[in-house]
Protein backbone atom coordinates (compact mmCIF):
# COMPACT_ATOMS: atom_id res chain seq x y z
CA UNK A 1 0.00 0.00 0.00
CA UNK A 2 1.04 3.45 -0.72
CA UNK A 3 3.19 5.18 1.43
CA UNK A 4 1.33 9.18 1.85
CA UNK A 5 4.06 10.67 4.06
CA UNK A 6 5.92 14.21 2.90
CA UNK A 7 8.51 15.64 4.17
CA UNK A 8 7.88 18.57 2.99
CA UNK A 9 4.32 18.54 4.10
CA UNK A 10 5.53 17.04 7.59
CA UNK A 11 8.22 19.84 8.07
CA UNK A 12 5.26 22.33 8.52
CA UNK A 13 4.30 21.01 11.77
CA UNK A 14 6.98 21.81 15.05
CA UNK A 15 5.22 20.48 17.89
CA UNK A 16 4.58 16.43 18.91
CA UNK A 17 0.69 17.09 18.75
CA UNK A 18 1.06 18.85 15.00
CA UNK A 19 2.65 15.95 13.87
CA UNK A 20 0.29 13.42 15.59
CA UNK A 21 -2.36 15.23 13.50
CA UNK A 22 -0.70 14.76 10.64
CA UNK A 23 -0.14 11.32 10.82
CA UNK A 24 -3.47 10.07 11.91
CA UNK A 25 -4.87 11.85 9.04
CA UNK A 26 -2.58 9.90 6.75
CA UNK A 27 -3.53 7.00 8.32
CA UNK A 28 -7.25 8.25 8.07
CA UNK A 29 -6.62 8.39 4.79
CA UNK A 30 -6.08 5.08 3.47
CA UNK A 31 -9.92 3.13 3.78
CA UNK A 32 -7.84 0.09 4.10
CA UNK A 33 -6.84 0.77 7.06
CA UNK A 34 -9.41 2.34 8.89
CA UNK A 35 -13.11 3.50 8.04
CA UNK A 36 -15.45 5.76 9.78
CA UNK A 37 -13.89 6.87 13.47
CA UNK A 38 -12.01 3.27 13.23
CA UNK A 39 -8.71 3.09 14.80
CA UNK A 40 -6.91 5.55 17.45
CA UNK A 41 -3.23 7.31 17.68
CA UNK A 42 -1.47 8.80 20.43
CA UNK A 43 1.69 10.91 21.60
CA UNK A 44 2.93 11.59 24.61
CA UNK A 45 4.33 14.84 25.38
CA UNK A 46 5.56 16.90 28.47
CA UNK A 47 3.67 19.61 29.20
CA UNK A 48 4.35 21.56 32.40
CA UNK A 49 6.88 18.80 34.00
CA UNK A 50 4.32 15.57 33.68
CA UNK A 51 3.92 13.08 31.01
CA UNK A 52 0.51 13.60 28.99
CA UNK A 53 -0.75 11.25 26.65
CA UNK A 54 -2.69 13.02 23.72
CA UNK A 55 -5.01 10.20 22.48
CA UNK A 56 -7.86 10.10 20.04
CA UNK A 57 -11.11 11.52 21.58
CA UNK A 58 -13.93 9.21 21.00
CA UNK A 59 -16.12 10.17 18.07
CA UNK A 60 -13.39 11.57 15.92
CA UNK A 61 -12.42 10.27 12.80
CA UNK A 62 -8.25 9.85 11.85
CA UNK A 63 -9.10 11.59 8.23
CA UNK A 64 -10.25 14.88 10.09
CA UNK A 65 -9.37 14.86 12.99
CA UNK A 66 -7.67 17.99 14.79
CA UNK A 67 -5.77 18.80 17.64
CA UNK A 68 -8.72 19.83 19.72
CA UNK A 69 -9.94 15.94 18.91
CA UNK A 70 -7.13 14.70 21.05
CA UNK A 71 -8.06 13.97 24.62
CA UNK A 72 -4.93 15.06 27.52
CA UNK A 73 -4.94 12.80 29.91
CA UNK A 74 -1.98 12.49 32.52
CA UNK A 75 -0.16 8.96 31.78
CA UNK A 76 0.73 8.28 35.62
CA UNK A 77 -3.32 7.67 36.00
CA UNK A 78 -3.43 5.72 32.65
CA UNK A 79 -0.35 3.51 33.93
CA UNK A 80 -2.13 3.35 37.40
CA UNK A 81 -5.30 1.67 35.89
CA UNK A 82 -3.56 -0.57 33.60
CA UNK A 83 -2.05 -1.97 36.94
CA UNK A 84 -5.78 -2.73 38.91
CA UNK A 85 -7.17 -6.01 39.00
CA UNK A 86 -10.55 -4.83 37.98
CA UNK A 87 -11.97 -1.35 36.98
CA UNK A 88 -15.88 -1.07 35.93
CA UNK A 89 -16.65 1.12 32.60
CA UNK A 90 -17.92 3.62 34.47
CA UNK A 91 -14.63 4.16 37.15
CA UNK A 92 -12.35 3.91 33.42
CA UNK A 93 -14.34 7.23 32.33
CA UNK A 94 -14.98 9.25 35.37
CA UNK A 95 -11.44 8.47 36.34
CA UNK A 96 -9.98 9.05 32.78
CA UNK A 97 -12.20 12.58 32.62
CA UNK A 98 -10.45 13.68 36.20
CA UNK A 99 -7.30 12.82 35.14
CA UNK A 100 -7.43 15.15 31.89
CA UNK A 101 -5.75 18.10 31.77
CA UNK A 102 -8.24 19.95 29.81
CA UNK A 103 -11.73 18.79 30.67
CA UNK A 104 -13.47 20.31 27.91
CA UNK A 105 -11.65 17.84 25.61
CA UNK A 106 -13.43 14.76 24.25
CA UNK A 107 -13.44 11.92 26.29
CA UNK A 108 -10.50 9.70 25.67
CA UNK A 109 -10.38 6.67 23.55
CA UNK A 110 -11.64 3.59 24.82
CA UNK A 111 -7.90 2.04 24.58
CA UNK A 112 -6.66 5.40 25.73
CA UNK A 113 -4.94 2.96 28.47
CA UNK A 114 -3.55 0.54 26.36
CA UNK A 115 -1.51 3.94 24.41
CA UNK A 116 -0.11 4.50 27.85
CA UNK A 117 0.85 0.56 28.09
CA UNK A 118 3.08 0.89 25.13
CA UNK A 119 6.04 2.57 25.88
CA UNK A 120 7.01 4.52 23.07
CA UNK A 121 6.12 8.57 22.29
CA UNK A 122 4.04 7.45 19.11
CA UNK A 123 1.58 4.65 18.91
CA UNK A 124 -0.76 4.17 15.86
CA UNK A 125 -3.74 1.34 15.78
CA UNK A 126 -5.31 0.63 12.57
CA UNK A 127 -8.12 -2.32 11.91
CA UNK A 128 -5.69 -3.00 8.40
CA UNK A 129 -8.32 -4.98 5.89
CA UNK A 130 -5.51 -7.35 4.96
CA UNK A 131 -4.33 -7.82 8.50
CA UNK A 132 -7.66 -8.59 9.58
CA UNK A 133 -8.80 -10.54 6.73
CA UNK A 134 -5.85 -12.82 7.69
CA UNK A 135 -6.34 -13.12 11.15
CA UNK A 136 -10.35 -13.87 10.48
CA UNK A 137 -9.24 -17.24 8.90
CA UNK A 138 -9.30 -20.81 9.98
CA UNK A 139 -5.32 -20.30 10.20
CA UNK A 140 -5.15 -16.49 10.89
CA UNK A 141 -2.68 -17.70 14.22
CA UNK A 142 -0.41 -19.87 11.87
CA UNK A 143 -0.52 -17.19 9.07
CA UNK A 144 -0.03 -14.26 11.15
CA UNK A 145 2.66 -15.65 13.68
CA UNK A 146 4.86 -16.44 10.18
CA UNK A 147 4.11 -13.10 8.99
CA UNK A 148 5.06 -11.50 11.98
CA UNK A 149 7.41 -13.20 13.77
CA UNK A 150 8.55 -10.09 15.45
CA UNK A 151 5.22 -8.89 16.83
CA UNK A 152 3.45 -9.55 20.11
CA UNK A 153 0.30 -11.25 18.84
CA UNK A 154 -2.68 -11.10 21.41
CA UNK A 155 -6.01 -13.33 21.26
CA UNK A 156 -8.87 -11.71 20.66
CA UNK A 157 -10.14 -10.37 23.85
CA UNK A 158 -12.86 -6.85 24.17
CA UNK A 159 -11.25 -3.87 24.51
CA UNK A 160 -10.79 -1.60 26.84
CA UNK A 161 -10.13 -1.96 30.33
CA UNK A 162 -10.27 -6.36 29.98
CA UNK A 163 -7.80 -5.92 26.89
CA UNK A 164 -4.76 -3.37 28.45
CA UNK A 165 -4.97 -5.14 31.81
CA UNK A 166 -4.26 -8.32 29.60
CA UNK A 167 -1.61 -6.87 27.92
CA UNK A 168 0.22 -5.39 30.88
CA UNK A 169 0.09 -8.73 32.50
CA UNK A 170 1.90 -10.15 28.92
CA UNK A 171 4.02 -7.16 28.97
CA UNK A 172 5.98 -7.37 32.58
CA UNK A 173 9.07 -8.28 31.54
CA UNK A 174 9.36 -7.66 27.94
CA UNK A 175 11.83 -6.70 25.75
CA UNK A 176 9.55 -4.04 23.90
CA UNK A 177 12.77 -2.81 21.94
CA UNK A 178 13.19 -5.91 19.94
CA UNK A 179 8.91 -5.99 19.42
CA UNK A 180 7.75 -4.41 15.98
CA UNK A 181 4.40 -3.73 16.83
CA UNK A 182 1.20 -5.71 18.45
CA UNK A 183 -1.37 -7.40 16.36
CA UNK A 184 -4.77 -8.39 18.15
CA UNK A 185 -6.66 -10.98 16.70
CA UNK A 186 -10.20 -10.32 15.02
CA UNK A 187 -9.57 -6.87 15.69
CA UNK A 188 -6.09 -4.95 14.37
CA UNK A 189 -2.83 -3.99 14.62
CA UNK A 190 -0.67 -1.22 16.37
CA UNK A 191 2.78 0.02 15.35
CA UNK A 192 5.04 2.47 17.57
CA UNK A 193 8.03 4.54 17.53
CA UNK A 194 9.83 7.41 19.29
CA UNK A 195 9.45 8.96 15.66
CA UNK A 196 5.95 9.68 14.04
CA UNK A 197 7.40 9.02 10.61
CA UNK A 198 8.92 5.96 11.79
CA UNK A 199 5.77 4.43 13.50
CA UNK A 200 3.54 5.20 10.69
CA UNK A 201 5.87 3.55 8.33
CA UNK A 202 5.91 0.50 10.09
CA UNK A 203 2.48 0.31 9.95
CA UNK A 204 2.50 0.84 5.93
CA UNK A 205 5.44 -2.42 5.95
CA UNK A 206 3.73 -4.47 8.21
CA UNK A 207 0.35 -4.22 6.13
CA UNK A 208 1.49 -4.31 2.89
CA UNK A 209 3.08 -7.78 4.06
CA UNK A 210 -0.22 -9.13 4.38
CA UNK A 211 -1.13 -7.37 1.46
CA UNK A 212 1.63 -9.10 -0.48
CA UNK A 213 0.64 -12.33 1.65
CA UNK A 214 -3.32 -12.09 0.39
CA UNK A 215 -2.39 -10.99 -3.37
CA UNK A 216 -0.28 -14.23 -4.17
CA UNK A 217 -2.85 -16.59 -1.73
CA UNK A 218 -6.49 -15.16 -1.70
CA UNK A 219 -6.84 -13.04 -5.08
CA UNK A 220 -10.31 -12.76 -5.99
CA UNK A 221 -12.11 -12.05 -9.79
CA UNK A 222 -15.09 -11.70 -10.47
CA UNK A 223 -17.58 -12.60 -13.38
CA UNK A 224 -20.28 -10.88 -15.48
CA UNK A 225 -23.12 -11.77 -13.83
CA UNK A 226 -26.04 -10.14 -14.47
CA UNK A 227 -28.84 -9.68 -10.98
CA UNK A 228 -31.48 -11.11 -11.28
CA UNK A 229 -35.22 -9.28 -11.06
CA UNK A 230 -36.03 -8.41 -7.19
CA UNK A 231 -39.07 -6.36 -5.39
CA UNK A 232 -36.52 -4.17 -3.53
CA UNK A 233 -39.19 -1.34 -2.85
CA UNK A 234 -41.50 -4.20 -1.06
CA UNK A 235 -38.25 -4.88 0.98
CA UNK A 236 -38.09 -1.53 1.90
CA UNK A 237 -41.49 -1.61 3.46
CA UNK A 238 -41.22 -4.78 4.84
CA UNK A 239 -37.40 -3.67 6.80
CA UNK A 240 -39.44 0.17 7.93
CA UNK A 241 -42.45 -1.84 9.34
CA UNK A 242 -39.83 -3.90 11.48
CA UNK A 243 -37.73 -1.24 12.57
CA UNK A 244 -40.53 1.07 12.99
CA UNK A 245 -39.36 4.30 10.79
CA UNK A 246 -38.54 5.19 7.56
CA UNK A 247 -35.15 4.09 6.30
CA UNK A 248 -33.00 5.55 3.26
CA UNK A 249 -32.55 2.56 1.27
CA UNK A 250 -29.28 1.72 -1.15
CA UNK A 251 -28.59 -1.37 -3.30
CA UNK A 252 -25.15 -2.33 -4.33
CA UNK A 253 -24.94 -4.12 -7.33
CA UNK A 254 -21.43 -3.84 -8.09
CA UNK A 255 -19.41 -7.16 -9.29
CA UNK A 256 -18.00 -7.72 -5.45
CA UNK A 257 -21.51 -7.67 -4.04
CA UNK A 258 -23.02 -9.14 -6.96
CA UNK A 259 -20.61 -12.21 -6.05
CA UNK A 260 -21.04 -11.67 -2.68
CA UNK A 261 -24.47 -12.46 -3.33
CA UNK A 262 -24.81 -15.06 -5.61
CA UNK A 263 -22.65 -17.25 -3.27
CA UNK A 264 -23.51 -21.24 -2.61
CA UNK A 265 -25.05 -21.88 0.77
CA UNK A 266 -25.62 -18.04 1.11
CA UNK A 267 -27.13 -18.16 4.77
CA UNK A 268 -24.31 -20.06 5.97
CA UNK A 269 -21.30 -18.08 4.23
CA UNK A 270 -23.31 -14.41 4.49
CA UNK A 271 -23.92 -14.61 8.89
CA UNK A 272 -19.92 -15.34 10.00
CA UNK A 273 -19.72 -12.10 11.97
CA UNK A 274 -17.99 -8.65 11.40
CA UNK A 275 -14.62 -8.02 10.27
CA UNK A 276 -13.49 -5.81 12.95
CA UNK A 277 -15.77 -5.75 16.70
CA UNK A 278 -16.55 -2.28 16.24
CA UNK A 279 -18.18 -2.16 13.07
CA UNK A 280 -21.15 -4.11 15.11
CA UNK A 281 -23.04 -1.15 16.36
CA UNK A 282 -23.18 -0.22 12.53
CA UNK A 283 -24.09 -3.33 10.77
CA UNK A 284 -25.25 -5.74 13.62
CA UNK A 285 -23.63 -9.21 13.49
CA UNK A 286 -25.17 -10.55 10.14
CA UNK A 287 -27.59 -9.21 7.34
CA UNK A 288 -30.94 -10.09 6.58
CA UNK A 289 -30.63 -13.49 3.87
CA UNK A 290 -33.32 -13.07 1.37
CA UNK A 291 -32.85 -16.19 -0.39
CA UNK A 292 -37.06 -17.01 -1.75
CA UNK A 293 -39.72 -15.93 0.79
CA UNK A 294 -39.06 -12.07 2.02
CA UNK A 295 -41.69 -12.17 4.31
CA UNK A 296 -40.18 -15.03 6.09
CA UNK A 297 -37.20 -14.15 5.32
CA UNK A 298 -37.63 -10.84 7.76
CA UNK A 299 -39.50 -12.49 10.43
CA UNK A 300 -37.10 -15.26 10.98
CA UNK A 301 -34.27 -12.12 11.34
CA UNK A 302 -36.19 -10.61 14.32
CA UNK A 303 -37.01 -13.55 16.11
CA UNK A 304 -33.07 -14.93 15.64
CA UNK A 305 -31.98 -11.21 17.00
CA UNK A 306 -34.56 -11.79 19.90
CA UNK A 307 -32.86 -15.17 20.13
CA UNK A 308 -29.69 -13.54 20.50
CA UNK A 309 -30.83 -11.25 22.75
CA UNK A 310 -32.23 -12.89 25.11
CA UNK A 311 -29.17 -16.00 25.30
CA UNK A 312 -26.27 -13.68 26.46
CA UNK A 313 -28.52 -10.58 27.83
CA UNK A 314 -28.03 -9.21 31.47
CA UNK A 315 -30.05 -6.10 32.37
CA UNK A 316 -29.50 -4.55 28.91
CA UNK A 317 -32.40 -3.09 26.38
CA UNK A 318 -32.91 -4.82 23.55
CA UNK A 319 -31.26 -2.54 20.06
CA UNK A 320 -33.78 -2.44 17.41
CA UNK A 321 -33.98 -6.22 16.22
CA UNK A 322 -34.65 -5.07 12.59
CA UNK A 323 -31.62 -5.57 9.78
CA UNK A 324 -29.12 -2.79 8.57
CA UNK A 325 -28.46 -4.71 5.44
CA UNK A 326 -29.40 -7.10 3.46
CA UNK A 327 -28.05 -9.97 1.11
CA UNK A 328 -30.45 -10.60 -1.44
CA UNK A 329 -29.55 -13.81 -3.32
CA UNK A 330 -28.53 -13.11 -6.79
CA UNK A 331 -29.58 -9.27 -7.14
CA UNK A 332 -27.03 -7.68 -4.19
CA UNK A 333 -26.61 -6.26 -1.25
CA UNK A 334 -29.18 -4.06 0.43
CA UNK A 335 -28.37 -1.15 3.06
CA UNK A 336 -31.14 0.03 5.63
CA UNK A 337 -29.41 3.18 7.02
CA UNK A 338 -31.43 5.97 8.77
CA UNK A 339 -30.35 8.81 6.41
CA UNK A 340 -28.04 8.73 3.09
CA UNK A 341 -25.00 9.14 5.16
CA UNK A 342 -25.81 6.23 7.47
CA UNK A 343 -26.59 4.36 4.37
CA UNK A 344 -23.42 5.06 2.82
CA UNK A 345 -21.26 4.25 6.20
CA UNK A 346 -22.42 1.09 5.97
CA UNK A 347 -21.91 0.75 2.23
CA UNK A 348 -18.45 1.36 2.72
CA UNK A 349 -18.07 -0.96 5.75
CA UNK A 350 -19.74 -3.89 4.20
CA UNK A 351 -17.48 -3.70 0.46
CA UNK A 352 -14.88 -3.96 2.66
CA UNK A 353 -16.58 -7.16 4.60
CA UNK A 354 -17.49 -8.54 1.64
CA UNK A 355 -13.75 -8.46 0.04
CA UNK A 356 -12.16 -10.25 3.34
CA UNK A 357 -14.94 -12.75 3.80
CA UNK A 358 -14.31 -13.88 0.14
CA UNK A 359 -10.57 -13.35 0.55
CA UNK A 360 -10.28 -15.34 3.93
CA UNK A 361 -12.87 -18.44 1.86
CA UNK A 362 -9.86 -18.64 -0.33
CA UNK A 363 -7.85 -19.27 2.98
CA UNK A 364 -9.95 -21.71 3.85
CA UNK A 365 -12.34 -20.32 5.52
CA UNK A 366 -13.54 -17.10 7.48
CA UNK A 367 -14.05 -16.82 11.03
CA UNK A 368 -14.76 -13.73 13.07
CA UNK A 369 -15.82 -13.70 16.85
CA UNK A 370 -17.61 -15.49 18.79
CA UNK A 371 -21.97 -14.95 19.48
CA UNK A 372 -20.58 -13.68 22.96
CA UNK A 373 -18.15 -11.28 22.26
CA UNK A 374 -19.95 -10.23 19.63
CA UNK A 375 -22.82 -9.44 22.34
CA UNK A 376 -20.81 -8.16 24.53
CA UNK A 377 -18.80 -5.70 22.08
CA UNK A 378 -22.91 -4.91 20.24
CA UNK A 379 -24.34 -3.88 23.93
CA UNK A 380 -21.19 -2.38 25.14
CA UNK A 381 -22.23 0.95 26.70
CA UNK A 382 -18.85 2.66 25.42
CA UNK A 383 -19.28 1.88 21.87
CA UNK A 384 -22.96 2.73 22.01
CA UNK A 385 -21.86 5.95 23.02
CA UNK A 386 -20.62 6.83 19.68
CA UNK A 387 -23.71 6.76 17.91
CA UNK A 388 -24.65 9.31 20.00
ZN1 LIG B 1 -9.42 -1.04 17.47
Amino acid sequence: MENLWRADEASKYGTDLELRVYSSNLLGRSDELVLHGGGNTSVKSMVDGEEILFVKGSGWDLVSIKAEGFSPVKMSTLLEMAALDELSDTDMVSGQKAAMTDKTAPNPSVEAILHALIPFKVVDHTHADAVVTISNSVDGEKHIAKLFPNFLVVPYIMPGFILAHEIFKMTRDFDWDSCEGIILHNHGIFTFDDDAKNSYDKMIEAVSKAEDFLNKNAVLSFSDTKPTEFDVERLKVLVEEAKGCEIVMKVNQTPLALAYASQEHLYMKATRGVLTPEHIIRTKRVPLIVNNNLETAVEKYVAEYKAYFEKFAKDEMMLNPAPNYAVVKNFGVVLFGKSEKESNVLNDIIEHTMTAVLRADKLGGYESISLKDSFEMEYWELEQAKLK
